[in-house]
């Protein structure tokens, strides 16, 4: 067998003919940036997960850099973070000039531990972004009353978590601000790069929808605030609003997909992804870990099983990042995580007869 980390040609199939007739429709008519299907699309998203405005953007970094600029983060300010994520839940903050401050994840669901935000908290620090990582929700409830005491924005990075709910709320509804990527291998991912802002706040979508055409004004070529220029194409966004209505049963897949791993695993000298609070975890990725990671990896690519590792080197310890100061021991969960972490294929379009061969070889590998 052959089975990759992730196959988007099955998904692509399924939407084929309308996207192609999408495109060309788009294509005759050259309006081609910004216009009426980024619309559509935003307005969908919006009501989806629940909040008044949404503003398309060209990626999910940006969508977070966007975030940081509405919320006028910049020099001497501090912003709250995990070291165990994508790189760019970090590195917006400091090509803004603001100091990345991490703090260390909770073992169980890999996300930033409430219980030690506060410590970190200090006169300069301005906001908080969770990742809800791997798909699963943030304890939010925690968050927000930390944030809430100390006066603190709160920014949800959802990249890998639409979809994700506690009690019928949606990932992306928490906070002052949410960032979405539209990345191919995100849960809703598109034809190329794109990316959304989520706000329930008029006047930061007001800056958000400046700020992403160069902070210019209604009027042409006037600026009173410097922007970047993220703006989202037509095409990428008509295929997002033709997929649209799969996510939900996508996301399901993969829900199931995990809680059978979960259950033909189960005994095995691993720790798996915990299940509870169904709906609270989109499984973007489904990991495993375990002492021998390497030995798994390299066991399960012989058997053509593809696996990745996220995140091998905890953020904290990156070379960009020394200036900060940190160093090995700091951060002890997220450094044990990146050596331990494996995510096996869990893309909602994995037949049964590879989820029984991946835990075979799983269980082959244990038997050895
Ligand atoms: C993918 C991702 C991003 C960045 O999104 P892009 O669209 O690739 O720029 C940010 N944060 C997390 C957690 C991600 O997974």
């Amino acid at each position: 067998m052959n089975i990759p980390l992730i196959n988007l040609k099955f998904q692509y199939r399924t939407v084929e003919k309308e996207i192609l007739r999408g495109i060309k429709k788009i294509l005759k008519e050259q309006k081609l940036v910004l216009g009426e299907y980024c619309k559509l699309l935003e307005e969908r998203i919006a009501d989806y997960i629940k909040v008044p405005y949404a503003v398309s953007c060209a990626n999910g970094t940006d969508a977070l850099i966007l975030s940081l600029m509405a919320l006028g983060i910049g020099e001497k300010d501090e912003v709250i973070t995990t070291p165990y994520t994508f790189f760019s839940t970090a590195s917006s903050i400091a090509l803004l000039g603001a100091r990345p401050v991490f703090v260390d994840i909770e073992p169980r669901f890999m996300n930033i531990d409430p219980e030690k935000v506060e410590s970190a908290i200090t006169e300069r620090t301005r906001a908080i972004i969770v990742v809800h990582l791997f798909g699963k929700l943030c304890e939010m409830d925690k968050i927000l009353s930390v944030a809430e005491k100390y006066g603190l924005f709160v920014i949800e990075d959802m990249a890998q978590s639409i979809g994700a709910r506690k009690d019928g709320k949606m990932a992306g509804s928490f906070g002052h601000v949410s960032a979405l990527s539209f990345y191919p291998t995100k849960n809703l991912g598109g034809i190329g790069e794109g990316g959304m802002i989520l706000t329930k706040d008029e006047e930061l979508a007001k800056r958000l929808k400046k700020l992403r055409v160069h902070g210019m004004d209604e009027k042409p070529y006037t600026h009173d605030i410097i922007g970047i220029n993220s703006r989202l194409d037509e095409i990428k966004a008509y295929a997002l609003y033709a997929k649209f209505p799969y996510l939900e049963e996508w996301n399901r897949k993969r829900i199931e997909n995990a809680k059978y791993y979960s259950s033909m695993l189960d005994g095995l000298p691993l720790i798996l992804p915990d299940l509870e609070d169904e709906g609270s975890h989109v499984f973007h990725l489904y990991v495993l870990r375990l002492e021998e990671r390497d030995e798994l990896k390299e066991f399960l690519r012989k058997r053509g099983i593809q696996t990745g590792i996220y995140y091998p080197l905890p953020l904290h310890l990156q070379a960009c990042f020394r200036y900060l100061g940190y160093k090995k021991g700091d951060f002890p969960c997220a450094e044990e995580a990146s050596m331990k972490s494996l995510a096996i294929p869990v893309y909602p379009e994995l037949k049964d007869k590879e989820k029984e061969y991946i835990v075979k070889s799983i269980r082959q590998f244990f038997k050895r």
